[in-house]
């Protein structure tokens, strides 16, 4: 794992997935480098990563300084150790329908829709959020599924109009409690992937949790949902990419 900079947030994300690694019997290493680092120090750090047989998966956590050009640190990680499936070679394999690493967050929300039983084929499934990282793999897999996929964005007209219509709404955006129980379809399962900070500095949701529960069939908390399955999926596709090189 490879953290730049002194981001709080990222800090903590490592920190539990370091954790996650050590209770699973995984080795972990962790690189943190000051936010001023030249960025040709990481990519050397990377290579070496790439070089090492013992090492099966690299993340490089983001964002990344802004000096740092991110889209080509992701791609100068060796795209059978892209344990976070960033890789652009990787991303063309999900679109492709053959992934070889699922991005770790729609992967855990594919696993909870699985777990829960929550039907796929023809459900109108809403996105709201279209990042590389969360909404655009998430219709991927959800297409796959034989879904009906609409992504909303920050340009989306009449936002409600659309997530009243889901059967799975999931909500990828960024910004605490948006999404409130009348935005909801009565029994709808809802996908709260969004992490936020309230004023008082409790952690918190996209979906306004009290509201929407009354609502919804299903609804994932925050903390304590996705955010768990995110560091799950990361393990698993770690130990995929160790399972490859013994076969
Ligand atoms: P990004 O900031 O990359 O993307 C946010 C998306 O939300 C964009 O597509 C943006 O639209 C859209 N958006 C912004 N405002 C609105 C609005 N008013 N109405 C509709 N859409 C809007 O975020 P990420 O995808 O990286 O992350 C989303 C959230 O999920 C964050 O809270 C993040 O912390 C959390 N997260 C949680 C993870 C977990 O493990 N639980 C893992 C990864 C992220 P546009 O494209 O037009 O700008």
């Amino acid at each position: 794992m490879i953290l730049v900079g002194e981001d709080p947030a990222s800090a903590v994300y490592v920190r539990n997935k370091v954790a996650a690694c050590e209770k699973a019997g995984m080795r972990s290493l962790r690189d943190v480098y000051a936010p001023d680092v030249d960025p040709a120090v990481v990519f050397k750090r990377i290579a070496e990563l790439n070089a090492d047989p013992t090492v099966h998966g690299i993340l490089v956590q983001l964002p990344l300084p802004k000096h740092f050009d991110s889209e080509a640190v992701l791609e100068s990680i060796s795209p059978e150790k892209d344990v976070d499936g960033f890789h652009a070679e990787n991303v063309g394999a999900l679109m492709q329908g053959n992934p070889r690493f699922i991005p770790c967050t729609p992967y855990g929300v594919m696993k909870m829709l699985e777990s829960a039983n929550v039907p796929l084929k023809g459900a109108e499934v809403v996105i709201v959020g279209r990042s590389n990282i969360v909404g655009k793999p998430m219709a991927m897999l959800l297409l796959a599924q034989s879904c009906t996929v609409t992504i909303c964005h920050s340009q989306s007209k009449d936002l409600a109009f659309h997530t009243r219509r889901a059967d799975i709404l999931v909500a990828a955006v960024g910004r605490a409690k948006m999404i409130t129980g009348d935005m909801i379809k009565p029994g709808a399962t809802v996908i709260d992937v969004g992490i936020n900070r309230t004023p008082e500095g409790k952690l918190c949701g996209d979906v306004d949790f009290e509201t929407a529960k009354e609502v919804a069939g299903a609804i994932t908390p925050v903390p304590g949902g996705v955010g768990p399955m995110t560091i799950t999926m990361l393990l698993a596709n770690t130990l995929e990419a160790a399972e490859r090189c013994v076969k």
